[in-house]
C-alpha cells in the first residue's frame, strides 16, 4: 500500500489524547477539506508490503497505533494491515473521513473506529455518508470540525438526527480556540466532548507529519 510517512508522536486528537503513538499515514484522499491540514498526503508517498509496515511500527515501541491519512480505506490493504496490528496486541485507531463505506469492512474486532462528519465550511460535506454512522458502537468516536455557527448548527442536526451510539467528539478548526465552542455547548446542554488538537498546543502546525 502507498503510505506517506510512519512516525512517533502524541495522539493529539479524540479519546486516546496525548498518548504516545505510532502513526502510519497513507497516501491519497478523495476529499478536498478546505482546512486540509495534511495535503502533502494527497500524491507523494512510496509503496510498502505491510510486513515492512509491521517492522517500521514495532521499531517506535507504542502500545497505540494511528492509521491516517490521507484517507486509510482508499487503499484496498488497509483492513488487511488492521487485522494484523490487531492481531500483533497493537490497541489501533482507524481515522477515517466519512465518505467511505465503513460496511465494505470486513469485521474487525476491538478496532476503535474514528470517523469525521465534514461540516459545511470543508466544501465537503455532501460526500458524507450518514448511513455509517449507526455502524459505530460504544468504543468508536465521532467527530466534526466546527469552523462557524453554521458547522455547530449542522453538527447539532447531525447528532440529533441519528443519535450516534459513539463518542461524540467537537473540535474548533485549529485545534486552540475552544472557550465559545465551550460555552454553546454547555448553553445547548450537547452530551458531547470538546477537544483540542493537542499537537497544535505542543508543536504548532510543524507536527504534520
Ligand atoms: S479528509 Fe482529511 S486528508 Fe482528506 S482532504 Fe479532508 S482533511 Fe485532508
Amino acid at each position: 500500500m502507498k503510505v506517506y510517512s510512519i512516525f512517533k508522536s502524541i495522539q493529539g486528537e479524540g479519546l486516546t489524547i496525548g498518548a504516545p503513538t505510532a502513526f502510519i499515514r497513507t497516501s491519497g484522499c478523495p476529499l478536498r477539506c478546505t482546512y486540509c491540514d495534511t495535503p502533502q498526503a494527497f500524491d507523494k508517498g512510496e509503496q510498502m508490503t505491510i510486513e515492512i509496515i509491521m517492522a517500521k511500527v514495532a521499531k517506535l515501541k507504542c502500545t497505540h497505533v494511528c492509521l491516517t491519512g490521507g484517507e486509510p480505506l482508499a487503499q484496498k490493504d488497509s483492513p488487511r494491515l488492521l487485522k494484523k496490528l490487531l492481531d500483533d496486541g497493537y490497541q489501533v485507531v482507524l481515522e477515517t473521513n466519512g465518505a467511505m463505506p465503513l460496511d465494505d469492512m470486513p469485521c474487525v474486532e476491538n478496532l476503535t473506529i474514528s470517523m469525521d462528519i465534514k461540516c459545511p465550511s470543508s466544501g465537503e460535506s455532501e460526500k458524507m455518508l450518514f448511513q455509517n454512522i449507526e455502524l459505530l458502537g460504544p468504543t468508536d468516536q465521532l467527530k466534526f470540525i466546527i469552523v462557524d455557527d453554521a458547522d455547530y448548527s449542522y453538527a447539532k442536526e447531525v447528532i440529533e438526527k441519528y443519535s450516534p451510539k459513539c463518542e461524540i467528539i467537537l473540535t474548533p478548526v485549529g485545534g486552540k480556540n475552544l472557550k465559545s465552542l465551550a460555552e454553546k455547548v454547555l448553553k445547548d446542554g450537547l452530551d458531547v466532548r470538546v477537544l483540542p488538537q493537542l499537537h497544535k498546543f505542543i508543536w504548532g502546525d510543524e507536527d504534520n507529519r
